[in-house]
């Protein structure tokens, strides 16, 4: 199976460094004109951590553009979607990879943090994916990614913020897998694992030689090709290790909708409702089992 790029241009935002840096470089190596987007700069020289990735790419004939805008504000999503068109004239593919961490207990975590992290990691791809939309809509072509986490999606100790902004994502995916999918633009979510400077204190250290930020970019690229056909996913990649990540609805119980439902009824049934034998998907615009279960007790009364 071939994985190609027809001329795409894409957009990979905080790309100085990290997963940013390799989804960037893949890309450009298949062929991608590459906007690198990343606020940082390097400690010691204060150069922009964009230029090097730039300059990177352009060593093996590649071709990039630097962005140094923050995707925190609107109005700077939008300058970043524009470098994109101005540098190569049109926008395909969108990585919103650009996050922050500021990891506390929710007891002790301060507010403005909290927003903080929304700001950069939820409204941040927000921003640049509601610039980017018309674009893809308008050109019947698009790929959007997403990188979430386990952090949202298991839940971890200390990380409500980023938790809750990684999740916040999902449900965005969700309802855009939707809204693209005639335009063919489709959007995905992976939830990476790998050694870089934002998770450098926190892997065991037996793990490290594995964790290459590297073995990540490969789903991404293949989320971005033109081959890709599917939309409103969560792929969890790490350590060269790549799958699906899902949620379920149980087969639950159903009374009927018209007699008096009882907190003792949902107590004397709630080991049936969390049951997880018979779990059934649940995808993009699905109602799931509700005509099931309306049936099941003679309540679904729509025509024929
Ligand atoms: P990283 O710190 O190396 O890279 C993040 C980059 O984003 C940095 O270069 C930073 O300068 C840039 N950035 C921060 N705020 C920005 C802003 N407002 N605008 C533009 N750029 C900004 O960390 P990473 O591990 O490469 O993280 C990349 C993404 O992957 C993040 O969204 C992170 O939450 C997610 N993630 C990483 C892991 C992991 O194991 N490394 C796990 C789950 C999720």
């Amino acid at each position: 199976m071939t994985v190609t790029y027809d001329n795409r241009v894409a957009i990979v935002t905080g790309a100085g460094g990290g997963l940013g840096r390799e989804h960037a470089i893949l890309l450009a190596r298949q062929g991608v004109s590459v906007v690198v987007n990343d606020i940082g700069a390097h400690p010691e020289t204060q150069a922009p951590m964009a230029d090097r990735v730039v300059d990177e790419i352009r060593a093996f004939g590649g071709k990039a553009v630097a962005n140094y805008d923050s995707v925190d504000t609107a109005v700077a999503a939008q300058r970043i979607i524009a470098t994109a068109i101005d540098a190569f004239g049109r926008l395909d593919i969108l990585v919103n990879n650009a996050g922050i961490l500021r990891d506390r207990s929710f007891a002790k975590v301060e507010l403005a943090d909290f927003e903080l992290v929304l700001r950069v990691h939820l409204m941040g791809a927000i921003y640049c994916t509601h610039a980017a939309w018309p674009h893809l809509i308008e050109q019947k072509h698009g790929r959007v990614i997403l990188t979430t986490s386990v952090a949202g999606l298991n839940g971890n100790f200390g990380q409500s913020a980023y938790g809750a902004a990684k999740m916040g994502m999902i449900g965005l995916m969700n309802c855009l897998a939707l809204e693209g999918r005639k335009s063919n633009v489709l959007i995905n979510a992976v939830s990476p694992g790998a050694q870089t400077r934002m998770t450098e204190a926190v892997n065991p250290a037996h793990l490290v030689p594995y964790l290459d930020p590297a073995l990540i970019s490969p789903m991404v690229a293949w989320l971005a090709s033109d081959e890709c056909n599917v939309s409103g996913e969560i792929f969890w990649a790490a350590a060269g290790g790549f799958a699906r990540y899902h949620y379920f609805e149980t087969e639950g119980v159903q009374f009927d909708p018209l007699a008096s439902v009882t907190p003792q009824m949902v107590a004397e049934s709630i080991d049936t409702i969390r049951d997880l034998k018979r779990p059934i998907p649940s995808v993009p615009g699905s109602f799931g089992r509700f005509e099931e279960r309306l049936r099941a007790v003679g309540r679904w009364d729509a025509p024929e």
